[in-house]
């Protein structure tokens, strides 16, 4: 879904152009091309990143095809018609949270408790992901708190740019409330570009590592692509993320589609003992950037996860598949392999080393 991110761009035209978030991207987007970190990145080249793999090219038939098969052939039920069930959170109750607990709060959104302390992944709070308010994708559920009501948030670790990953309006609500902004490279830009101070930025290439108190955290790749609107095309890198306090190790993917970085991220900080891989918007006609459940069960297995945590499904409409699907496929497919498999409804407050058994939240919500 995020290829058509541009292509709503180009349906909007001038009002989206005009839209000042997408006029703060452009700035950053000049102040990454200048970055030395930036152009000494084995993974930039003749001004734009890269995946280690060159992926299939999308013809201008491929891009008609996709924007066609939206419009006109789109299955039924990618929205839920009932209502997803949501845990309200509250600070107190975040607070009272034993460490090694995770909350999945939405899409990729994972609220993560350790040391005492509160990291966030890719914090989506706003009604859609989407360059406009008015016009895009629009959440399934409302998040399990506001951010008014988090409690102060060591560090946001980002995954990309893209609209359902990246969300202006949270970061910018977020901002005082978070020691660290941790990006991979480029991503930083965007934030201080839109007035996060650069004191709180740290931005990785591949491979790099950094401390966040006891937590070190390691920026390591993805095969994915990048960009906010029709201009800025992979200006900015994408990344998954080893997230390690003591001898607890977790792995966040960020958006990826199936490549053999995962055995090679599997042999160097494996094994996870939570392992939180994208399951969804996956489709046939972009097989490089999103993987089929299928995929994402052989990364676990790749990565040697210990317990496998599907996201990127059940808050956005962001593909060609019912909602339920991913998480139906992944379900079975991981009974079937004898994967531990733990699918929290979001706000469900969970033990990362030893969840106990979840519920098939998504089954009954359209009965
Ligand atoms: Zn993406």
């Amino acid at each position: 879904m995020q290829k058509l991110l541009p292509l709503f761009a180009l349906t909007l035209g001038l009002i989206t152009m005009t839209d000042p978030t997408i006029a703060a991207d452009a700035s950053a987007s000049a102040a990454t091309s200048a970055s030395a970190a930036i152009l000494r990145s084995p993974q930039f080249s003749d001004g734009k990143f890269r995946n280690a793999v060159a992926m299939h090219k999308t013809s201008f038939g491929d891009t008609v095809g996709i924007f066609w098969k939206f419009l006109f052939q789109k299955p039924k039920n990618t929205v839920p018609t009932g209502v997803i069930p949501v845990l309200t959170l509250t600070r107190a109750q975040l607070l009272a949270a034993p460490d090694d607990t995770v909350f999945r709060l939405g899409h990729s959104t994972m609220l993560i408790k350790l040391g005492g302390a509160f990291y966030l992944t890719d914090p989506v709070f706003s009604e859609r992901a989407s360059p406009v308010q008015w016009f895009g994708p629009t959440r399934f559920h409302q998040p399990p708190i506001a951010i008014d009501d988090l409690p102060p948030i060591e560090a946001i670790i980002l995954s990309h740019d893209h609209f359902d990953h990246l969300d202006y309006a949270a970061v910018l609500a977020l901002s005082g409330k978070t020691r660290h902004f941790i990006t991979p490279l480029g991503v930083g830009e965007r934030l201080i570009g839109w007035g996060v101070p650069a004191a709180k930025v740290r931005q990785l290439d591949w491979w790099q590592s950094t401390r966040v108190n006891d937590v070190h955290l390691v920026a390591t790749p993805a095969q994915h692509f990048s960009g906010r609107s029709v201009s800025d095309r992979d200006a900015t890198l994408w990344a998954s993320w080893v997230i390690q306090h003591g001898d607890l190790k977790l792995f966040f993917s960020g958006d990826s589609g199936y490549f053999d970085g995962f055995k090679q991220i599997g042999a160097r900080f494996g094994p996870f003992d939570l392992a939180m891989l994208e399951t969804g918007a996956y489709d046939a006609m972009w097989p490089d950037v999103h993987m089929q459940p299928e995929e994402t069960l052989q990364a676990f297995i790749d990565l040697k996860g210990k317990i496998l945590m599907p996201v990127h499904n059940g808050t956005f409409d962001l593909g060609l598949h019912r909602w339920q699907e991913p998480l139906d496929r992944i379900a079975a497919l991981a009974k079937a392999a004898g994967v531990a498999i733990t699918t929290p409804r979001m706000g469900e407050q969970l033990a990362m080393r030893l969840p106990r058994p979840t519920l098939a939240w998504w089954a009954d919500v359209d009965k």
